[in-house]
């Protein structure tokens, strides 16, 4: 049977958003942008917890089909199991009103039938409020009495102690009520879309905070591509609204600004400043207060870290940040020679032994370490003490080595125009010290460094294990090394 719906679930929510948005996604599809690496790695962690989810509720049948393009059969599917009295349904879908909604899991119970969606985060937010309204809306319509609607989400509370706890992962929070809220307008909302999709032409809609909220939108390449690849849209900490508000006056470049007014704080002046007359600006006192306060031997160290929703190893939380990999480059004094240490951890095994073993071996007990965002190293040092309290004095000691190489950009001690209003390291880098880069490595940033070890971890990795280590261990490699040139830069100030 052919089954006519013009909406999903994800498409009602999408129109939601904007309605540009899902005229774009129904007529022109082709011109969506392409998915990034990030969002995939999502999509694959948001599978392997919606199949978690279900042993909370273990035995079921799942009612999709094999083809993802042939969802509508799942709804003949869905009906033929409540006819058989199966009182647990997986991807239980149902289509009223020329809405198309699956619910990830349908129980029955002693009360009568209770839907439950999950989600990967780790609480409830409005939109999925509304993801579940649409739910209920489309199968009580269906002819199914919901006594119950409810989002399954990670429970960030939980630790992991050997064996994991399905029953503890997971938080059950019945959105029933604020659902009920929502039914009422569902009708007209459906109305108000239908009619855009139906429409002969794209609806006439500017660019504005909507294109973020709740989602980037994946049209951006469409509707954005008058904005210049620098613009008002990057300067630094500018709120979305201030940015919109000179958006709405024509002002695209910062050159167009007005820098007369108090319209921008400090730091963004000078971003804007630096901009227009094309002049970095170099506090070389403060850097010189910075560079003096330094003790040989440096020690230039950075750290990798995956973030797993599912906690894999023992004793860490869902999402919590474990270190797997950190790269170690080490001046004795300002004349020598740079020497190299670098840890990669195997991914059958628990990363964290290793590499606290390895680390405190390699820092030593003497002399400054720096890191770029003293915030996260110091973070992930503190964490490797709650677990190994053996080495929290050798740790503790580590931290109070630390030292943030980021200060100077991140103070406005040192700015250049190639800069662009960010003090990350992947802008500082290139501003300061051109002829090294990370364009040419295979991993570029830390997310994918992240993505493709938790892949290993995971056991979905594919492509070259030998390679990718190398890939691995060279990305992490330039992280230190560029401090060590960063540095260098700072000194010949
Ligand atoms: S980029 Fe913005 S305006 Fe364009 S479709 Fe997306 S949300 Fe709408």
């Amino acid at each position: 049977m052919k089954l006519k719906y013009k909406l999903s679930k994800s498409t009602f929510i999408r129109g939601l958003q904007c309605e540009k948005s899902l005229y774009l996604y129904k007529h022109f599809y082709r011109l969506k942008d392409p998915v990034p690496a990030e969002q995939k790695a999502k999509f694959v962690q948001g599978n392997i917890i919606g199949l978690l989810a279900q042993q909370l509720f273990p035995g079921g049948v799942d009612a999709s089909p094999n083809d993802y393009y042939k969802i509508a059969e799942a709804v003949e599917t869905t009906k033929k199991l409540i006819y058989n009295n199966e009182s647990i349904i997986y991807e239980a879908t149902f289509c009223f009103n020329g809405i198309l909604a699956a619910v990830d899991i349908l129980v029955k119970d002693d009360d009568g039938w209770k839907a439950y969606e999950v989600k990967s985060s780790t609480k409830v937010t409005e939109t999925y409020l509304k993801d579940a309204a649409i739910q209920y809306y489309t199968i009580i319509n269906s002819g199914i009495e919901l006594k119950d609607i409810s989002v399954i989400h990670i429970n960030n509370k939980y630790v992991r102690n050997n064996e994991l706890e399905i029953q503890k992962l997971f938080s059950i929070e019945s959105v029933h009520d604020q659902v009920l809220e929502y039914l009422t307008i569902i009708p007209n909302e459906i109305n108000r879309l239908n009619y855009v999709i139906d429409s002969d032409k794209v609806p006439g809609i500017d660019i504005g905070p909507h294109c973020n909220n709740p989602y980037d939108c994946d049209f951006k390449g469409v509707c954005w591509k008058h904005i210049p690849d620098y613009s008002i849209f990057d300067i630094s900490r500018l709120k979305t609204k201030k940015k919109f508000e000179l958006y709405k006056k024509g002002i695209l470049t910062l050159n167009q600004i007005d820098t007369d007014n108090n319209f921008l704080n400090k730091k963004q002046l000078l971003q804007v400043k630096s901009e227009i007359e094309g002049l970095s600006h170099i506090n070389k006192k403060e850097i010189k207060n910075f560079t003096s306060g330094l003790n040989y031997p440096l020690y230039f160290l950075d750290f990798e870290t995956i973030g797993p929703a599912v906690p894999i190893f023992e004793n860490t939380k869902p999402y919590q940040q474990i270190v797997f990999q950190y790269s170690l480059h080490i001046k004795k004094q300002s004349n020598s020679k740079i020497l190299h240490k670098e840890y990669l951890a195997d991914p059958t095994q628990d990363p964290r032994t290793m590499f606290v073993e390895q680390l405190i071996k390699d820092c030593n007990t003497y002399g400054d370490i720096l890191v770029y965002n003293i915030g996260f190293e110091r973070g992930k040092l503190n964490d490797l003490i709650e677990y190994f309290p053996q080495f929290s004095y050798e740790l503790r000691q580590i931290i109070g080595r630390l030292k943030d190489l980021m200060i100077p950009f991140q103070k406005r001690w040192y700015y250049t125009p190639q800069m662009k209003g960010s003090y990350s390291i992947k802008y500082v880098l290139p501003a300061l010290v051109p002829d090294l880069s990370y364009d040419t490595l295979n991993i570029k940033d830390g997310g994918t460094a992240s993505n493709t070890f938790l892949a290993m971890v995971n056991g979905t990795f594919e492509g070259d294990y030998g390679k990718t280590r190398e890939q691995l261990l060279e990305y992490c490699a330039l992280d230190s090394y560029a401090m060590v040139k960063i540095l260098q830069k700072l000194y010949e100030i």
